[in-house]
Formats: structure tokens, C-alpha cells, sequence
């Protein structure tokens, strides 16, 4: 038992260092180049596999959605203390729920921020699909649609992507059930009421704020079983925004 939690923690380590390390060598000079260079070389270093993950990141320029530094694997500030996610961690999210990501799919982005994620899951449901995106900042809402509207306005006309602005510690019970949610911000603990929204087979991907100084944020995906039950996996540790009031995120230094 003991035995198998350090191995835990070591893999774990192991896979944030790697991303670390990806995160010093990951980056280009045009957004082809930054998605190329997340793929796994010769060696084995890399964030995705899929082809479907590669077709869609190259499909949206992440230029787009940020003005600093937007080839470089790192997150960048958008303001009102948010950040647009580093490449290799969207590329690690779209991977883990691109199972999920197939035509006509329900999907709830938690934390949509600048938009980006949000329109790479847009792409791949297709146009039966529906991909919604909460984000609590309104000034933050009006800027990813302006992000979106660059290039990607046809998936907001034909009505598969929304903006809205509101609470994501509520979900959006509107379009539930989800075949996969993705919170892009770290909630205490797992959050019920987003579990609720789920779909039986549906996956969700959180960071969660273990309250515990050793184990810090983890990154945890949530498989739902039936009604009753799920499964969880713990995948990393990870450093990410909290999922927290306006207030409190406005307020934070
Ligand atoms: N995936 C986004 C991540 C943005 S950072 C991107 O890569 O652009 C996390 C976002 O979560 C921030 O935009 C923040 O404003 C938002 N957020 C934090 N708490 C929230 C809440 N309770 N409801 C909705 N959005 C929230």
C-alpha cells in the first residue's frame, strides 16, 4: 500500500518534471512549429499522441487568444489574474478527453478564460455538437468571443459554441448531461454538483486543491461509471488558478 503510493507520488513527479522540461524546450516560432515540438520525438518527449489533438491545435492559432509570447510553453497573463493555460497542458487535456470529443458531444469548459480550449473542443465535436464555456469575469467573456470571432466565428453563428457568463461551481445544468466537462481553474474538492452533470460514460479533467501543503494541486480525472459510481484517477501535480468567487480572484494580489 505504502509501496504503491510512493510509486504514485514518483510517477507523478516524474510526469510534472517532464512537462517542466517541456516546457523549457517546447515552443516555436509559429504556431505550427509550438505544436509540432509537443508531439513525441524520437525520444519519447512529448504531450500528445493523436492526430486528431495535432489537426486541431494547428486549426486554431494560439496567437488568437493571446498577445505575449503566444509560441512560447507557458501560461501567459489575460488579466483579472487569470492566464491563458501553457500549450502542453490544453494538448494534455484535449488528449484526455478527446474519447469524449466525438460528433454531436455535450461539453461544459469550466474557467474558459481566453477561449482557446473551449474552440479546439468546438472543432472536434462537430456541428451536431455542443460546447459551452463558464467563465465568471464578464470583461474576460467579451474577450474570448472577440478571440473566438477572429477565426472560428462560424461555430458560434451555427450555435455548437457558447460564452456564457456565470458561476462554474454551478455547471450549467441547461445543456447537462456532459460527455466531458474540463474545469480549467482548481476547486477544493471535487465538486458534486459537476459530477451530477456528467453523462454515465462521460469524463471530466480538474485540478484539485488538496488542502495539504505535501500534495499541493493535483490533476484528477473522473470517470462516471453509472448513477452511483465513479472512478477517479489522480494524473499529476499541477499549478493552476482557483475556481473562486469574483470577488476573491479580483481581490487576489
Ligand atoms: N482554460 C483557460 C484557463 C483560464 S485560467 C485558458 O486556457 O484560457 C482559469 C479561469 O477560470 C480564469 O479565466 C478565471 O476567471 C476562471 N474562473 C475562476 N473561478 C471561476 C468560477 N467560479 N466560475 C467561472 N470561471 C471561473
Amino acid at each position: 500500500m505504502l509501496l504503491n503510493r510512493l510509486k504514485q507520488r514518483i510517477a507523478a513527479t516524474t510526469l510534472l518534471s517532464a512537462a517542466l522540461t517541456m516546457a523549457w524546450r517546447s515552443h516555436g516560432r509559429t504556431n505550427n512549429e509550438l505544436v509540432t515540438a509537443l508531439r513525441p520525438d524520437a525520444l519519447g518527449n512529448g504531450v500528445y499522441h493523436s492526430e486528431r489533438v495535432r489537426d486541431v491545435m494547428l486549426a486554431v492559432d494560439r496567437a488568437d487568444f493571446c498577445h505575449s509570447n503566444p509560441y512560447l510553453d507557458a501560461p501567459q497573463t489575460i488579466g483579472y489574474n487569470a492566464t491563458i493555460s501553457a500549450p502542453h497542458m490544453h494538448a494534455s487535456a484535449l488528449e484526455l478527453l478527446l474519447p469524449k470529443l466525438t460528433n454531436g458531444s455535450h461539453v461544459l469548459d469550466i474557467g474558459s478564460g481566453s477561449g482557446y480550449l473551449t474552440t479546439c473542443m468546438a472543432h472536434l465535436v462537430g456541428s451536431e455538437g455542443v460546447v459551452v464555456g463558464i467563465e465568471h469575469i464578464p470583461q474576460l467573456v467579451n474577450l474570448s468571443i472577440a478571440n473566438i470571432r477572429k477565426n472560428h466565428s462560424e461555430m458560434m453563428d451555427d450555435g455548437r459554441l457558447k460564452i456564457i457568463e456565470g458561476d462554474g461551481r454551478l455547471g450549467y445544468p441547461a445543456a447537462a448531461p456532459y460527455n466531458a466537462i474540463h474545469v480549467g481553474a482548481a476547486a477544493e474538492s471535487l465538486p458534486q454538483n459537476l459530477v451530477d452533470q456528467l453523462a454515465v460514460g462521460g469524463r471530466m479533467i480538474l485540478p484539485v486543491n488538496m488542502n495539504d501543503t505535501r500534495n499541493g494541486q493535483r490533476y484528477v480525472q473522473v470517470d462516471k461509471i453509472s448513477d452511483s459510481e465513479i472512478q477517479t484517477k489522480d494524473l499529476m501535480g499541477v499549478i493552476y488558478v482557483p475556481l473562486t468567487s469574483v470577488e476573491h480572484q479580483i481581490g487576489r494580489r
